[in-house]
């Protein structure tokens, strides 16, 4: 049955972090207020126009959610139950910052019917939290888990990253021991990726700080793999491990490439085909500018699926993309990816097409053979 994912986007943290360039702002609070009743108007006009439909996925995140105040998050997660018709059993997640929840929001997650946090820890060193402009501590991650937890929200995930500057094996062993303490459900490892016009850029830049470099990431990368296998966490995709039947079935969904629909300013949807972007700033979207919107040909569809599906280890299953597309996978793209195939990049096993180990490392070679025209 086809899924449907809702994403809130809140966009407001309280500071910036030195290597992000997300859709996020410090300092701007007051807006909060006008900001959540103009993402409910969306959601009562988007839920409308599109026939009020079931969906399984909410995600709220950011920037940082559990920055709003309670009522305001209560708004939002009210508007989008009176607009969808979202299962008793679905996925809700709220993305959370250390050091920003409070007992009384995560009161409010519980009487919403959020059932999973995710919350970005990224190290258990102080110095490595520090020199990425984060605002908490492991104290602070700690403390945020046993809210939550005590709030009836039992599925946790984690965020960690590697590949920071100043960090060592030794300091990934010891974030990994760390977040494990904590029990959780889900982790996702990711890399750092130096964005251009970020205070980390810019130190990097001029030699005052320097990143480990590519092989040490990799080792990283691999650490997290093997210690995450033992501990219990399955891979299921390039940078997401779980216990079985906790993969985050929101983000599963969207690699999936089934539909998704976005509230709030920078947030993107997938509704039949369409593809739509939000004003991408929090003032462009207040003055109520219209987003833009684009057609996605057969030819495209095919392509992102494919692009979306090879991140996941069970890559794409051919049935699916067969009923989907009206053509099979391996008459549209078979004779581009036999030399993946032959050189050991992907597979191709029990109706499903996927990369190896090896392929999941140079996933773009693989998608250059595929490349529309
Ligand atoms: S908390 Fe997250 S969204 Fe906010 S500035 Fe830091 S990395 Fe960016």
């Amino acid at each position: 049955m086809a899924s449907l994912g809702l994403y809130v986007h809140v966009p407001f943290c309280a500071r910036k972090c030195d290597y992000c360039d997300f859709a996020s702002w410090a300092g701007r609070q007051a807006d909060m207020p006008r900001y959540a009743e103009a993402v409910c108007r969306e959601i009562a006009r988007r839920g409308a126009e599109c026939g009020h439909p079931a969906a399984d996925t909410v995600f709220f995140g950011g920037g940082t959610p559990s920055l709003l105040p309670p009522e305001l998050y209560r708004s939002m997660a009210k508007a989008l139950r009176r607009s969808f018709d979202i299962a008793p059993d679905a996925e809700w997640t709220v993305e959370c910052n250390p050091g920003t929840l409070t007992p009384e929001f995560a009161a409010a997650l519980a009487d919403s019917g959020c059932n999973r946090l995710s919350m970005g820890m990224q190290a258990a060193q102080p110095e490595l939290l520090q020199s990425l402009g984060r605002i908490h501590d492991m104290a602070g991650v700690r403390q945020a888990a046993a809210l939550a937890r005590e709030a009836g929200i039992r599925n946790l995930n984690l965020d960690l990253m590697l590949g920071l500057p100043g960090q060592t094996m030794a300091h990934m062993e010891e974030t990994l021991r760390q977040a494990l303490a904590l029990e959780p459900d889900h982790l996702s490892c990711y890399a750092l990726i130096l964005e251009e016009g970020t205070p980390l850029f810019d130190r990097v830049e001029r030699g005052r700080a320097a990143l480990p470099g590519e092989d040490a990431d990799r080792e990283m990368y691999g650490l997290c793999r093997n210690t995450l296998t033992r501990a219990g966490f399955h891979q299921y995709e390039i940078s997401n491990f779980a216990r079985p039947g906790r993969e985050c079935r929101h983000n599963a969904n969207c690699w999936r490439r089934e539909d998704y629909l976005g509230f709030g300013c920078a947030a993107h949807s997938l509704w039949k085909n369409e593809r739509r972007a939000n004003p991408a700033t929090p003032d462009g979207y207040l003055r109520g500018g219209a987003p833009e919107t684009e057609r996605i040909g057969p030819e495209e569809a095919m392509f992102e699926a494919m692009m979306l599906g090879l991140r996941l280890t069970a890559g794409v299953s051919e049935a699916d993309f067969a009923r989907r597309y009206g053509q099979g996978l391996w008459d549209t793209y078979g004779s581009r990816l036999q030399p993946a195939l032959e050189d050991g990049r992907l597979l191709r096993r029990e109706g499903r097409v996927f990369l190896t180990e090896r392929g999941m490392d140079v996933m773009n070679s693989v998608l250059l053979l595929i490349l529309p025209d």
